[in-house]
């Protein structure tokens, strides 16, 4: 069986080898992550080589996607390594960084000081810990009340719920390692901690600058994103619902909800939804996850997302392999749930009228007879994309004469990509969608297959044609 749903692997310490990465996209992953919040350019590179190289040796496309850390806020060095925080009791926080201790610690964004406000909260290592403010002393410090208590680590994150942070979501990290990103050929770039479309539009000019087309990947981890969620489907290229962060910054039973609201936004525009973070997090460290992980991952793909996202699972867990298995194994059974279940719906998204009307007959002509698969000859992605989100319950082959679109397509739901030049004739689309089929082993001879291009073949924007082919 095709899997559809596609497998984002996040790499590190425990997934960054030529072997390791092999295993895990033969166990089904699409895309990996490359998050900049950890390690330096030199580990970087040799992960985008070894990556490459699987994809060379197999034949298959990998998609690479790298993760920007954006305005990530971190606890400052703590005396001895942690310190108690006792509910109740009074710690001060500085601009200028300390050695913390019981009663003062500072954090890795100075300027936080002076951002809060009198009464907002600071959630510390996950929300374990929360902090209020209590009195501003000036700009270089301020006095909060401990709420919640705990033990406090040191480079644990900081969030800041409540506040309205002036402060660009792309840092000068992020900045210098956007140049480097440029120079890398990533299919994606995720930017984290986004609250509008100013920052997407902020670092589509960085990319454009760069010289870098790379799509820009929203990470819905802020209340504030979710209230501009609109405007971000619109701008950005992709969505991610990163719900570790997000969890931590909004009421947490309400995640799902913003879960499902984001992946039918998501939907609607066209734009590919990633639901990431703790979808497996027990197989971190045990070799079988949770009962109410897999309800998880099997909820995300009946909430229509085009990927699902392995985080510290594959980075840094004991069982990455088997963690890509296990989600592709939970994809498959809610696949094949689906497609005897779910209920055409009508065309959701299309570039335009023509194709609009063009993937309602495909509904139409895959309800009424046995179609193997469907093909689209693809210049900018746009047509797979529009078959994508309109969740066609069979595969669909894009062919596309660029190798960057190509691996591009590793994100969409349901589809399988192929670099191939652009025939002369709309007979020659028909060949090479029948030899990729074929090969796939998803149609053999005599089987039927539906064949989307455009004339004039290999001009943008030109889809217009619909050929039913049975394979000769
Ligand atoms: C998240 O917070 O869910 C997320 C995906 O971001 P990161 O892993 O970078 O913290």
């Amino acid at each position: 069986m095709l899997i559809r749903t596609k497998i984002i692997a996040t790499l590190g310490p425990a997934s960054s080898d030529l072997e390791t990465i092999g295993e895990m996209a033969e166990a089904g992953c699409d895309m990996f992550r490359v998050n900049f919040s950890h390690g330096h350019q030199q580990q970087r590179s040799e992960l985008l080589a070894n990556i490459r190289k699987v994809s060379q040796e197999t034949g298959e496309p990998l998609g690479i996607l790298a993760d920007l850390c954006g305005p990530k806020i971190r606890v400052g060095e703590i005396d001895g390594g942690s310190v108690l925080l006792a509910q109740g009791q009074s710690v001060a926080l500085q601009r200028e960084e300390v050695l913390g201790q019981t009663d003062r610690i500072s954090t890795t964004l100075g300027e936080l000081v002076s951002e809060v406000r009198k009464g907002e909260s600071l959630l510390l290592d996950d929300g374990k810990i929360k902090l209020n403010v209590a009195e501003r002393l000036s700009d270089e410090e301020i006095i909060c009340e401990v709420i919640r208590g705990g033990i406090l680590a040191s480079g644990k994150g900081v969030n800041l719920p409540h506040t309205d942070l002036t402060l660009s979501a792309i840092t000068e990290k992020d900045r210098r390692d956007i140049e480097w990103i440029a120079k890398n050929d990533f299919d994606y770039v995720a930017l984290s901690f986004v609250r509008s479309a100013d920052d997407v539009n902020e670092l589509r000019e960085l990319l454009n600058e760069a010289g870098c087309d790379a799509h820009i990947v929203a990470k819905i981890e802020k209340p504030q994103a979710l209230d501009n969620i609109e405007s971000l489907v619109e701008t950005a290229d992709a969505i991610m619902v990163a719900r570790g962060d997000l969890g931590v910054e909004m009421n947490l039973p309400a995640v799902p909800v913003a879960q499902k609201k984001v992946a039918r936004l998501c939907q609607k525009a066209g734009k590919p939804c990633i639901i990431a973070t703790q979808m497996l997090e027990s197989m971190t460290s045990f070799p079988s996850p949770t009962r109410a992980e897999v309800s998880d991952v099997a909820n995300a793909v009946l909430d229509h997302t085009d990927a699902v996202m392995l985080s510290g699972e594959t980075a840094v867990g004991k069982f990455p392999v088997s963690s890509v298995r296990m989600m592709n194994e939970i994809v498959a059974e809610i696949q094949a749930y689906d497609d005897q279940t779910a209920t055409p719906t009508k065309v959701q998204y299309a570039p335009d009228p023509t194709v609009a009307a063009l993937a309602s007959s495909v509904r139409e002509i895959i309800a009424a007879e046995k179609i193997s698969a469907v093909a689209v000859l693809t210049e900018t992605g746009t047509t797979a994309r529009m078959f994508a989100k309109n969740r066609l319950p069979l595969p669909i082959l894009a062919i596309s004469p660029n190798q960057q679109i190509v691996r591009r397509m590793c994100l969409y739901y349901g589809v399988q990509s192929l670099r191939a030049e652009i025939p002369e004739h709309t007979r020659g689309v028909l060949d090479i969608a029948a030899r990729f089929a074929c090969e796939k082993k998803i149609a053999c001879k005599g089987d039927k297959m539906i064949v989307v291009s455009g004339r004039p073949l290999g001009k943008p924007g030109s889809t217009n044609t619909l050929v039913v082919h049975q394979i000769a």
